[in-house]
């Protein structure tokens, strides 16, 4: 009989070739993936660097309202924190921050808050529009939540380019163990499908480690994503905000989070993944691992630096005293070490609505 190391390096085997497995394949890798990460990691970087090479793409994060009228259990925004200090930038705060990024090589600005019902869609038009006539060779995201069909209508024909809504769970019943009633999994699923359709090139994710998700959960997840096909996939391990309900859980963790990371990058070959704050939160190395393991992209924050420390979806966490001039320097140092680098480019995603995997 077969052992379980050689069983798993098949099935990454055969994941590499085809990019895609049955829920029994995936979950048998989570479950041992142990005995075969280190391979996992190779192959899937070696489909990143195929199809993006060693280029890095960069994404100036700019948090621009810490409102937030939702309640999720998890996020140290929800409108129940009563000790999170809230801000909102201004138009012109965010221009000066997309400024000052511009100059730095970035070629992307990701505008995410809270849901917060100050920024209406005129208010946001302008925003989106500003940015783009100001710099017209930039990419425009927006991670805004659930707004209404006609609002993400109204924000792509302002010029805005991708949106980022994580699924968060692929699973409805765990969804609901995640937020709170009001909220609805569906509305979340058809505020995906509606982005796609209207042409934004649009990323999905979930946190890994979440409370109640388990290996079957994360096997699903792979299912969820290789039929939405988004551009983007942003996941992160679960870090506990000490004044929410789950303030007392356990984080994910490093290796698990490193290990869909590459499952990921073997599903969607052409997908955008980023690296991100919440995996560098974790361990000082989790960046730098990441993009081992198959990510291509870091978003760095480009928030003033007087409201990054409000700004608190989870505790400890990262950059938040640093300038963005300084963060880009760490990064390229941090990229080094991997072999791979930082480009200053748009970084658009070589796949996706077209539904061209190779
Ligand atoms: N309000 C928007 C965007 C901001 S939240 C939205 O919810 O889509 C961005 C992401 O942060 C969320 O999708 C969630 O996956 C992540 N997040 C929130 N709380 C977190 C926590 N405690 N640990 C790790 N990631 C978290
Ligand atoms: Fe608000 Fe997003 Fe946090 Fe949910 S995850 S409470 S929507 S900021």
């Amino acid at each position: 009989m077969m052992d379980k190391a050689e069983r798993c390096r098949q099935l990454t085997d055969k994941l590499s070739d085809r990019h895609i497995l049955q829920k029994e394949e995936y979950l048998f890798l989570i479950e041992n993936k142990d005995l075969c990460s280190e391979y996992l990691y190779k192959k899937a970087r070696e489909t990143t660097d195929r199809i993006y090479g060693k280029d890095i793409y960069i994404r100036g994060l700019i948090e621009f309202s810490s409102y937030c009228r939702n309640d999720c259990l998890y996020c140290g925004l929800r409108r129940s924190n009563h000790k999170a200090e809230r801000y909102r930038l201004s138009e012109d705060q965010i221009l000066s921050c997309t400024d000052t990024g511009y100059e730095l090589g970035f070629r992307t600005f990701v505008l995410q808050g809270g849901e917060d019902p100050w920024y209406t869609d005129a208010r946001m038009e302008s925003i989106v529009r500003n940015i783009k006539q100001k710099h017209p060779d930039c990419a425009v995201t927006l991670s805004l939540g659930e707004r209404s069909e006609e609002s993400y209508k109204r924000l792509k024909e302002a010029g805005a380019d991708r949106y980022l809504l994580r699924h968060e769970t692929a699973c409805r019943e765990h969804y609901e163990k995640l937020h709170p009633p009001e909220m609805d999994f569906e509305n979340r699923m058809k505020c995906l499908r509606k982005l796609k359709e209207l042409g934004y090139q649009t990323g999905a994710g979930f946190m890994v480690g979440s409370p109640f998700q388990t290996e079957e959960n994360l096997a699903e997840e792979l299912l969820f994503l290789k039929e939405l096909n988004p551009h983007m996939c942003g996941i992160g391990p679960f870090i506990p905000h000490k004044d929410t309900p789950f303030g007392d859980r356990e984080a994910g963790t490093l290796s698990m989070t490193l290990f869909m990371l590459g499952l990921i990058r073997l599903t969607l070959p052409k997908v955008l993944l980023p690296a991100t704050t919440a995996l560098g939160t974790i361990d000082p190395r989790g960046r730098e691992l990441g993009i081992m393991a198959g990510a291509n992209v870091l978003m760095p924050n480009l928030s003033p630096g007087d409201v990054r420390k409000k700004y608190l979806l989870y505790d400890n966490k990262i950059c938040t005293g640093d300038e963005a001039a300084q963060c880009i320097e760490c990064l390229k140092k941090r990229m080094e070490k991997t072999g791979c680098r930082i480009v200053t480019d748009r970084g658009d995603s070589k796949g996706g609505n077209e539904n061209d995997q190779i």
